[in-house]
C-alpha cells in the first residue's frame, strides 16, 4: 500500500500543499512505499502560529498535571510498542528487536520527565541577608524546534520532546523524510494521553523546511541530532540569530583493546557494537584499535563472525542485521570499501558481495572488516555509517589513547581491559563525552546525560537528563523583602556582612 503522509499540526493531519514532495522506502526491498510533504514557508508559519498559542495555556499548566499527559503517552508507548518498532523497521530497515530496543531508550526520556515536578522545584534561599529571600526558578521559553536524523525515527524525538513538553513548551518536530511515519504515531499517541493540541506538531520537509523554522523569529529553541556538517550550519544558523542551539553531529567512536582483554568477550561485544543497526547508530563501533600483540588473534576470531553475519530483511526475526537506509547510503558505503582498498587496507571481509535471494532490490551491504588500516586514511578519518569495522593496530596504550584524542570527532571511546590503571586512566584521559569500561557502547541512560566532545557536537547542553532540563527552560532569579517602614536611600553596593 503506498501511504501518503501528512503533517501533524494542532492535534490534527494536515495534508502538505507545498507541492514539493519526497519519496519513502522499504530499505529491504528497494520499493518505494509512500510519500511525504515537505513544508513551505507558509506552513511552516502557521504551524509556528499554533504553537505559540498553544503555548501560553500549556506553560502555565501545573508540571504535575503536565507529568500526568506524559504518564499516560508512557503507558500508550509500552502498548504500541510493536507498532511503532514495526513502521521503523519497515522504514529504516533495522531488525526488529533493536527497533523495539531503540523505543525503549526513548521511553526512558519519557519515564525521566514524568518526575518533572520534582525536577522542576528550584532552589530557594532564606535570609540571603536579613530580612530577604531569594529563589531561582525555570521557565519553559516557548516554541521549540527539534530536527532530527534518520537512524533512531523514535528514541532521536524522545530524547528532545518529552523534556520539553514537560517543562512547559510547545514543540515542533521536524523528523529525518527518510522515515517519517513514526513520528506521526508519536503525535497521536501524546494526542490520546490527552496532550492539548497544538503543543506537540510534526512538520515535514527538508533542509528548505529547516532554514524556514530556524529563521522564524517565534522559535525560541533549536534542538538537533544529525551529520556534523549539518549540525555545524544549524548551530550556526540558530545562534546567530540569538537562539538557543544544540546540534549533535556524526562519530568515528574507538574501541581499545589492551592486551590482557578476554578476546572472546571482545569480539562479541564488538560484533552487536560494529554491525548492529547495520553500523547506523552514532555510538556504533568503527574503529577497533588492537594494542600491543592482540591484532592478529583479534581479526583471526573476528573474521568467521563477520563472514556468517546473518544479513536479511528487519522483519525476519532470524535476521542479525538489515539493510542500509537509502541505495544512495549504500553506493556510498560500498564506496568507502574501495576507497579502503585503494588507499592499501586489507579487506579481510568484503560486504560487497552480498546478494540476497528475494531481496536483489534491498540496500543491503554486509558486514565488511578491514585490517591495518592507519590514520592517513579517509576510511579512518571520515564517518561511514555503514557496517565497516576497520581495525588499526597501536603499540602501547599511550599511542592508542592519543589516537583517540587525535580523531576530529569525540563521541563515544571504549576500553577493554582487566587493568584497572589502565581503564582509569583512559577514562580520565580521553577526549570523548561517553567512555565505556568493557562496555562498547556506552550510552547514558536517561537520568544522565547524551552528547559528545569536539566535532560530535555544537553548543553547550547534552540531550535529556538534568541537561535537558536545563536546555529547555530559563533561569530566572527572585530576591524579596517585605520592609516594615521607609528605608534610607543606599548608594553603595549592597553587600552581605
Ligand atoms: P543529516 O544531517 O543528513 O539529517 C539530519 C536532519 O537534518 C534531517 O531531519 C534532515 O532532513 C535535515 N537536514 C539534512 N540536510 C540538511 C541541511 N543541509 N540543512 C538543514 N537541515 C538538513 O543526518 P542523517 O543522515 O539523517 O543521520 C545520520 C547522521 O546523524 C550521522 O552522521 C550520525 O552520526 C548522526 N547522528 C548523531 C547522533 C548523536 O547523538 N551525535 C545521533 C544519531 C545520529
Amino acid at each position: 500500500m503506498f501511504k501518503k503522509i501528512t503533517h501533524f499540526v494542532n492535534g490534527k493531519e494536515m495534508p502538505g500543499k507545498s507541492g514539493r514532495l519526497g519519496k519513502v522506502y522499504n530499505p529491504a526491498t528497494g520499493e518505494a512505499t509512500g510519500q511525504v510533504p515537505f513544508a513551505n514557508q507558509k506552513e511552516v508559519n502557521f504551524t509556528i502560529e499554533i504553537a505559540e498559542n498553544a503555548f501560553s495555556e500549556w506553560a502555565q499548566t501545573p508540571p504535575l498535571q503536565r507529568a500526568r499527559v506524559l504518564f499516560r503517552f508512557r503507558e500508550l508507548i509500552e502498548k504500541q510498542l510493536d507498532d511503532i518498532a514495526k513502521i521503523i523497521t519497515s522504514e529504516h530497515g533495522k531488525i526488529f528487536s533493536d527497533a523495539k530496543g531503540s523505543v525503549l531508550r526513548g521511553l526512558e526520556v519519557v519515564e525521566f520527565a514524568c518526575g518533572i515536578p520534582q525536577l522542576l522545584k528550584g532552589d530557594f534561599t532564606e535570609n540571603i541577608s536579613k530580612g530577604i529571600d531569594s529563589y531561582s526558578i525555570r521557565q519553559p521559553l516557548g516554541v521549540c524546534v527539534g530536527i532530527s536524523p534518520f537512524n533512531f525515527p523514535a528514541m532521536v524525538p524522545l530524547w528532545m520532546f518529552p523534556i520539553a513538553l514537560a517543562c512547559g513548551n510547545s514543540f515542533i518536530l521536524k523528523p529525518s523524510e527518510k522515515d517519517p511515519s513514526t513520528a506521526s504515531m508519536l503525535a497521536e499517541l501524546l494526542k490520546e494521553a490527552g496532550l492539548p493540541a497544538g503543543v506537540f506538531n510534526v512538520l515535514h520537509g527538508d533542509k528548505r523546511t529547516v532554514d524556514t523554522l530556524i529563521q522564524h523569529p517565534e522559535v525560541q529553541a533549536v534542538s538537533f541530532v544529525g551529520s556534523t556538517p549539518v549540525a555545524e550550519h544549524v548551530y550556526a544558523k540558530a545562534s546567530v540569530l540569538g537562539k538557543r542551539a544544540q546540534a549533535l553531529g556524526g562519530a568515528k567512536n574507538h574501541l581499545v583493546i589492551m592486551p590482557d582483554a578476554p578476546i572472546d568477550n571482545v569480539t562479541s561485544s564488538l560484533m552487536g557494537a560494529a554491525y548492529g543497526s547495520a553500523g547506523e547508530r552514532c555510538m556504533a563501533v568503527s574503529v577497533a584499535v588492537a594494542v600491543g600483540d592482540v591484532g592478529d588473534k583479534l581479526v583471526k576470531a573476528l573474521k568467521p563472525l563477520v563472514k556468517k553475519l546473518k544479513i536479511g530483511p528487519g522483519k525476519d526475526p532470524n535476521s542479525e542485521m538489515g539493510p542500509l537506509i537509502t541505495a544512495e547510503h549504500r553506493d556510498r558505503v560500498q564506496n568507502y570499501i574501495e576507497v579502503g582498498v585503494q588507499e592499501g587496507a586489507e579487506l579481510v571481509v568484503d560486504g560487497r558481495e552480498v546478494l540476497l535471494q528475494g531481496y536483489e532490490s534491498g540496500f543491503f551491504v554486509g558486514g565488511s572488516l578491514f585490517d591495518r588500516v592507519n590514520p592517513e586514511m579517509r576510511i579512518y578519518k571520515e564517518e561511514i555509517f555503514g557496517p565497516v569495522l576497520s581495525v588499526v593496530r597501536m603499540p602501547d596504550f599511550d599511542s592508542a589513547l592519543k589516537l583517540v584524542n587525535d580523531h576530529q570527532f569525540g563521541n563515544g571511546a571504549a576500553i577493554f581491559t582487566r587493568d584497572g590503571d589502565a581503564a582509569r586512566e583512559f577514562g580520565e584521559g580521553v577526549a570523548s563525552g561517553m567512555v565505556g569500561v568493557n562496555v562498547a557502547i556506552p550510552v547514558p541512560t536517561a537520568f544522565h546525560s547524551f552528547g559528545g566532545w569536539k566535532k560530535s557536537i555544537f553548543g553547550n547542553n547534552y540531550m535529556y537528563g538534568m541537561e535537558g532540563v536545563r536546555f529547555f527552560t530559563r533561569l530566572k532569579t527572585l530576591t524579596s523583602r517585605w520592609p516594615k517602614g521607609v528605608r534610607e536611600p543606599n548608594f553603595a553596593m549592597p553587600t552581605i556582612r
